[in-house]
This record gives C-alpha cells, sequence and structure tokens, in this order.
C-alpha cells in the first residue's frame, strides 16, 4: 500500500508542530515530531554531563540509547530508556543541546532509518529541518514554514509564560537566532528549504489562517 507523506520544515517557533499536529487530526495521518527525537538525545547528554558539542563523547553514547515513540490518546510521547521525557525536552537548556547534537552527522544517521520507517508504515505529517531535503525526499507534499525571528519568539515566549516558566522575550529571541544560526550553518543536513518545498511565511497570520492555509495546500496536491 502507498502512503502519503507531508514533510514539514522550517526554523524553531514558525508553528509547524501545531500546524502539523492539527492537520494530522484532520487527516487521520500520524505527526512525527523528529525535533523531539533530537531533543531526547540532548537530555541523555546533559544528564549524563557531556557536553553537545563533544563529538565522540555523544557518540559513544549512543549505543545506551533507546528511543521509542508511543501514541498515548493520539499525542506523540517519546520516551527515552522507557521514561517518558515528552515534558522534560521542552526547556531552553533542551532545545542548545538538542541543535548541538544534531549537528553530528553520527547521530542523525542514528535516527533516520527510524524515521524514515514511519513513512513507510503510515500516513505521516513529520516535521524537522531536514524532512523534505533529506529524510523523506519523495514526500507528496513540503511545505517550509518560516515567519521573522520577532514573530516566532514572541509566540514562543507567550507558550512559554503560558507554562509558567521563568524567561523574557529578550532570552527567546536570543536563544532562537543562535539555534537559527547553528542549524543553517552547519554541513550536516542544515536547515533550508526543499528545492521543490512551497515557502509559507505566517508572520502575518494568526494560528486559524496558517492551519486554513497550509489545509488548502494539502488539498490541492494530495486531494485529501
Ligand atoms: O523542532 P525543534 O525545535 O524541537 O528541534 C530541536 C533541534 O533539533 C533543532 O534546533 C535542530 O537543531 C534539531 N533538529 C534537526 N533536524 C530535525 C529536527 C530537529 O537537526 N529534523
Amino acid at each position: 500500500m502507498i502512503h502519503h507523506a507531508i514533510a514539514i520544515d522550517g526554523p524553531g517557533g514558525a508553528g509547524k508542530s501545531t500546524i502539523a499536529k492539527e492537520l494530522a487530526k484532520q487527516l487521520s495521518f500520524i505527526y512525527i515530531d523528529t525535533g523531539a527525537m533530537y531533543r531526547t538525545i540532548g537530555l541523555f547528554a546533559a544528564r549524563n554531563r557531556v557536553s553537545g558539542k563533544n563529538v565522540q563523547g555523544v557518540i559513544s553514547l549512543l549505543p545506551y540509547i533507546t528511543l521509542e515513540i508511543r501514541f498515548i490518546d493520539g499525542a506523540q510521547h517519546m520516551f527515552l530508556n522507557g521514561e517518558d521525557v515528552s515534558d522534560k525536552i521542552r526547556t531552553e537548556e533542551a532545545s542548545i543541546y538538542a541543535s548541538d547534537v544534531s549537528a553530528i552527522p553520527a547521530v542523525r544517521t542514528f535516527l533516520l532509518e527510524q524515521q524514515r520507517a514511519f513513512a513507510k508504515s503510515s500516513n505521516v505529517i513529520m516535521d524537522g529541518r531536514d524532512i523534505g531535503t533529506v529524510v523523506l525526499p519523495d514526500a507528496d507534499l513540503k511545505i517550509f514554514l518560516t515567519a521573522s525571528s520577532e514573530a516566532r519568539a514572541r509566540r514562543r515566549f507567550l507558550e512559554q509564560k503560558a507554562k509558567g516558566l521563568d524567561v523574557t522575550y529578550e532570552e527567546v529571541l536570543e536563544a532562537l537566532k543562535l539555534r537559527d544560526r547553528q542549524d543553517s550553518s552547519r554541513e550536516a543536513a542544515p536547515l533550508k528549504a526543499a528545492d521543490d518545498a512551497v515557502i509559507v511565511d505566517t508572520t502575518e497570520w494568526d494560528l486559524e489562517t496558517s492551519i486554513a492555509m497550509v489545509r488548502r495546500l494539502v488539498k490541492e496536491r494530495l486531494d485529501v
């Protein structure tokens, strides 16, 4: 059976996961958040006091990592060696660790087959940085979702405030910019739009409008 795949890439805070999650619900596709996988490896490195920039150190940890994605009430949960770390991977520290470890080619290879396997067995919407360029180059639809760094920082800031985290807008903006720079300039699968991706800029749109626009692209391309 042939499965459909939708790839959504773009920088942090562009709304990828929120939009992908909602669309997956509407289409009854499985939503795979690949950033959560990098975050989990980052968390494991942090817990073992290995810097995310320590390439050999991080590589030596990989054999001790079993990642598992389980769907609980329709939501993706990340399990690290049997422990549900879904909330623990959402801190600013985990974001930076994720960005650091994701620049290591061996880490990307470690995750690649697992990511592709999802698309072999189900209809998927997958989000990340390199889904359209590397993971699923044959995806039916590739979207590169972006927005100005200020708009993205504002959204991320409000999200974190709502969770009760103690951060300032400036801190969030700086952290996002750092991650954008790191993710775009690395050698291994840098953040960039695939040649055949549709670029969607959500700077001026609220969430509802963004979802409707992406939904329309999906309908045009996949007829679902
Ligand atoms: O999407 P999210 O912000 O959760 O991703 C965390 C980090 O993981 C990103 O900053 C990026 O460095 C890395 N990542 C990646 N490739 C992906 C998804 C995420 O390199 N496909």
